[in-house]
């Protein structure tokens, strides 16, 4: 495999040993595993925000300000990232993370991404810190429902709970929206009992996801990498393995397995 040189071996070693002995490990992913799933980038070279600039700093405050007009401008412009969440499938390396969740080797899985791919790959405790793009949210009740249970109707805009008759907005967390506590609440109560944290695809510098690993290492937990490049967590990192998500993951099960049997 191209992603695994001979330097590389050590670190997929003690990625292992590292999972088969935790106590209690989580994961973490961001857009980098999305990116090998043909999901645009938000950010960096190639990135959506870098072409056309970054959405308003106020998205929210717009959208409670004019929900009606969130929904018109919704249903007339399907962007891009959207139809390329709807074509997007999951990758070999979203399902060796339920491999491992599987094992019991993945607690929970923190992601920053809004694609849904880890739940449509099988994965059952994931905790979406910006939300989930195939679902919507009541802003009052805070109860999420899948795209299809809310009816869409150009004459009724914006959209109500069935449950209270609040606003209902995508469930994904809008620039000027707080990370809904619900999730926030859950990742930090994963991270406080980790003793390990697998972290993929993402440099992890953006709040409140940069807080989780930093907890867990200090701690006295453990950090596995994986990432194309090297991070402002590359340094923290008990091991690090380059390479694409979608290959590095597979591996790595892999040699989990090797150990669980010898
Ligand atoms: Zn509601």
């Amino acid at each position: 495999m191209a992603a695994q040189g001979d330097g590389q071996a050590w670190a997929f070693e003690r990625a292992a040993e590292l999972l088969v002995s935790s106590r209690y490990t989580i994961g973490m992913t961001g857009a980098g595993v999305s990116v090998e799933s043909g999901i645009p980038p938000f950010r960096g070279p190639g990135g959506l925000w870098t072409r056309d600039g970054e959405p308003p700093l106020d998205a929210y405050q717009r959208f409670l300000a004019d929900p009606k007009g969130y929904w018109e401008q919704r249903l007339d412009a399907p962007n891009e990232i959207v139809q390329a969440l709807m074509r997007a499938q999951p990758n070999a390396g979203h399902y060796a993370m339920v491999a491992l969740e599987q094992l019991g080797m993945l607690r929970c899985l923190i992601t920053q991404n809004i694609d849904n791919l880890h739940r449509a790959a099988g994965h059952q405790q994931v905790a979406e810190i910006h939300g989930n793009a195939q679902r919507l949210r009541c802003i009052q009740c805070r109860q999420r429902f899948p795209l299809a249970a809310i009816p869409i109707s150009r004459d009724a805009l914006p959209p109500r709970c069935p449950e209270c008759a609040g606003i209902i907005k995508s469930d994904t967390v809008h620039f000027g929206e707080p990370i809904p506590p619900d999730v926030l609440e859950v990742c930090f109560r994963e991270a406080r009992q980790a003793d390990c944290m697998l972290v993929a695809g993402t440099s992890a510098f953006v709040y409140p996801a940069a807080s989780f690993p930093q907890m867990v290492k200090e701690q006295g937990g453990a950090l596995i990498e994986v990432n194309l490049y090297e991070t402002p967590l590359t340094p923290l990192a008990d091991c690090s393995l380059r390479g694409p998500f979608a290959e590095i993951l597979p591996a790595v099960v892999e040699r989990v397995r090797a150990k669980l049997i010898a």
